[in-house]
């Protein structure tokens, strides 16, 4: 018999969430049931409520930044026991045969990994997220959230913090680099945090500069304002790696400027229109354009360890479920310091 739960959900494209109950199913042999301490609230949970990318299913439950502790689990789980403290992030299955994810990489598995809300079981079953009291996940996709983190601080990186981290190490941020991170949101605050980290020397680009003392306080070396386009004069030709996080249109050309010889820009924002670049703009400088989306499993426990290590927690706004609404609209304004995070005890 499935387990009726408390949730959010919303009906329809930019209709209000609203507290209703969903059904989670009984552990399979392999499964974890999660309760849900805290979900956070992505501004990719905004734009697939609002359909602002297209083909969002309803009624949809939002949510892909979860931490709980476990409260049981089927009868073949080796890795989690009851009491344990876990984290699900933006997936929950995957092929397990394809290239990528024997690669580790099951967030570009071929076959479609399946998402955490808003996708669809491999038995066809809709899937519902994390703004909820619990959820029912195979252990292969469970994340462990070590000791050191609280889990309110450890819910946004099973988002945002992956989604950084990825990007930060493929691309070699440390020691001797110069790294910008393009907006101080949900995303852009781990980033400067898990830059920092690593060694690398850390700008932040915010549209002004009202956030300027938190950023140097969270590790940037420096702060400037794009709305002053002597920015642009100052840093031409300056940064080995650019990640933007901005989740509006952009003048992309603008920033790839910035980066010095053979630099990258990396978009992990994601907008809801296409961008454009002349082809000078990429080949002076040698410089490489490209994307990056969220991280698979090994990595995002890898992820965890390496904050847990370096005392990296997201800057939490907890809220009730009675705030979701109202905290949309605020991530849209980028009124956010810097994520909020649902306390599931409001149910
Ligand atoms: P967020 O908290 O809203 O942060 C976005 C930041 O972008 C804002 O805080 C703001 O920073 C800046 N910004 C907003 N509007 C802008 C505008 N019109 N011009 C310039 N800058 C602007 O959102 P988030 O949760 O970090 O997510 C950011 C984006 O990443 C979203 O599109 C989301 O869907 C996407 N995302 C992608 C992945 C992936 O795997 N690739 C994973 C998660 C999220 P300032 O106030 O500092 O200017
Ligand atoms: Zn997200
Ligand atoms: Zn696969």
């Amino acid at each position: 018999m499935p387990t009726t739960v408390p949730a959010l959900v919303t009906e329809a494209a930019g209709k209000p969430l609203e507290r209703s109950t969903i059904e989670r199913r009984d552990p399979k042999p392999h499964d974890v049931v999660i309760d849900i301490a805290y979900a956070g609230i992505c501004h990719s949970d905004i734009h697939q409520a609002r359909d602002e990318w297209g083909g969002s299913e309803f009624p949809m439950v939002p949510g892909h930044e979860i931490a709980g502790t476990v409260s049981a689990v089927g009868p073949e789980v080796t890795r989690y026991s009851v009491g344990d403290r876990v984290g699900v992030g933006c997936f929950v299955d995957s092929c397990r045969e394809c290239a990528n994810c024997r690669a580790g990489e099951e967030q570009f598995c071929t076959r479609g990994e399946v998402q955490t809300y808003n996708g669809r079981e491999y038995t066809g079953e809709q899937t519902f997220g994390g703004y909820s009291t619990q959820v029912v996940v195979d252990e292969g996709y469970v994340l462990r959230i070590p000791d050191g983190i609280e889990l309110d601080v450890a819910a946004p990186l099973l988002c945002a913090g992956i989604t950084l981290y990825t990007p930060l190490t493929h691309w070699g941020a440390g020691p001797g680099k110069k790294v910008a991170v393009i907006g101080m949101g949900g995303l852009g605050h781990v980033g400067v945090k898990i830059a920092h980290a690593l060694g690398a020397e850390v700008t932040v680009l915010s549209q002004t500069l009202s956030k300027e003392s938190d950023g140097k306080r969270l590790g940037a070396d420096h702060y400037y304002a794009t709305s002053d386009d002597e920015t642009f004069t100052t840093l031409d030709s300056t940064f080995d790696l650019i990640v933007n996080t901005v989740s509006a249109d952009l003048d992309v050309e603008r920033y790839v400027a910035l980066l010095a010889l053979d630099g990258s820009m990396v978009n992990v924002g994601i907008p809801a229109n296409s961008a454009s670049i002349h082809a000078f703009s990429l080949a002076n400088g040698r410089r490489s354009l490209s994307g990056s989306k969220i991280g698979g499993i090994r990595d995002t426990q890898a992820m965890l360890d390496f904050c847990a290590e370096h005392h990296i927690g997201a800057e939490v706004e907890t809220i009730t479920v009675d705030d979701v609404n109202t905290a949309y609209d605020r991530v849209v304004d980028s009124d956010v310091r810097y994520r909020f995070v649902i306390d599931t005890a409001s149910f």
